[in-house]
């Protein structure tokens, strides 16, 4: 499998009158630009996996979503750009007519099964997998968020291809995944904030130091999570989130999503302007991507992102 054609991504400064003020440098890794469908920290998740699905012979990945998941879609793009068949076990009631992100998943003959909220509670249990098993045969297991080692050791590489000097890294969390392994890339070196975007995100801790720990066997103390971007928890969100995005959009001919990217952009202007940033910090934000999304988003709320 060649991936060389995809990455590196590129890495722009954001120029603002106000951060020139602030004495601040600010640049976005654009990783939403990696690829057109497997897009962003799903795309560096996927890599590994799916050299492993080929190493260990498997014809088929199944792997597991929400309705509106970045994940499923880079996925199932995946699945037929290096002919992969997938199954797609998402969460809820199969919804009529099918939102954006699932008919594109369809189109590209991801094959949906739509579990119970319950279900999906339980769905590592040995039994659930083992009907799974029953009834697709074959499978390479990706866990929902596309979050394992493999996808660990994806995201370090985002790390390997920075050639700005800074202090500060941040990037959005949802499983952990993407900051675990960029806390593996950096290895010790300068400062990592991550910003859950789901509430009571402070769990997300533990989880992280094991992704690390069981990716190279260290424990690092160069990162903290910053949890009060969440707006209320994932997908939710307030005028002043969407506005955000809008003017960012305006501003910087960039745009964000408002599940991940729109939270920690909103939550990075924040931090700097009160001021938690010394003088001359050199802060880079990861654009995870994740703009498949808005489509859906749009569709459920009113066009509320333009
Ligand atoms: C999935 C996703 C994340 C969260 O990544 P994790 O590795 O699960 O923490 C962040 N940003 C975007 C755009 C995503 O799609």
């Amino acid at each position: 499998m060649d991936f060389s054609h995809i990455t590196p991504s590129p890495i722009q400064p954001v120029e603002d009158k106000w951060l020139r003020e602030k004495k601040i440098s600010l640049f976005i890794k654009r990783d939403d630009l990696l690829h057109p469908e497997m897009s962003g920290n799903k795309f560096r998740k996927l890599k590994y996996n799916l050299i492993e699905v080929k190493k260990k012979r498997y014809d088929t990945i199944l792997t597991f979503g929400g309705a509106y998941s970045n994940h499923l879609y880079a996925v199932a793009a995946a699945g037929e750009a290096y002919g992969l068949k997938t199954i797609g076990i998402v969460r809820g009631e199969r919804p009529e007519p099918l939102n954006p992100t699932l008919r594109f998943a369809e189109n590209k003959k991801m094959e949906l099964h739509f579990i119970s909220r319950t279900q999906y509670r339980s769905k590592y249990d040995e039994a659930f997998i083992g009907g799974l098993q029953d009834r697709f045969g074959r499978f390479y297991l990706l866990p929902e968020g596309g979050t394992n080692t493999e996808a660990v050791r994806g995201c370090t590489e985002i790390i390997d291809e920075i050639d700005v000097d800074f202090d500060y890294i941040t990037c959005a969390c949802g499983t952990g995944g993407t900051l675990s392994g960029l806390i593996a890339g950096l290895d010790g070196r300068k400062n990592m904030i991550g910003i859950p975007v789901l509430k009571g995100g402070e769990y997300l801790k533990n989880e992280i130091q094991h992704l690390v720990r069981d990716y190279n066997g260290k424990i690092y103390l160069n990162w903290y999570l910053e949890t009060g971007y969440h707006f209320g928890g994932f997908a939710r969100f307030t005028d002043e989130l969407i506005d955000f995005i809008n003017d960012f959009k305006h501003r910087h001919k960039i745009q964000l999503d408002p599940i991940y990217t729109g939270k920690i952009m909103f939550g990075v202007f924040d931090l700097i302007r009160k001021g938690y940033f010394s003088e001359g910090s050199r802060i880079i934000a990861i654009h995870t991507g994740g703009i498949q999304g808005i489509a859906g988003f749009n569709q459920r709320f009113g066009h509320l992102i333009r």
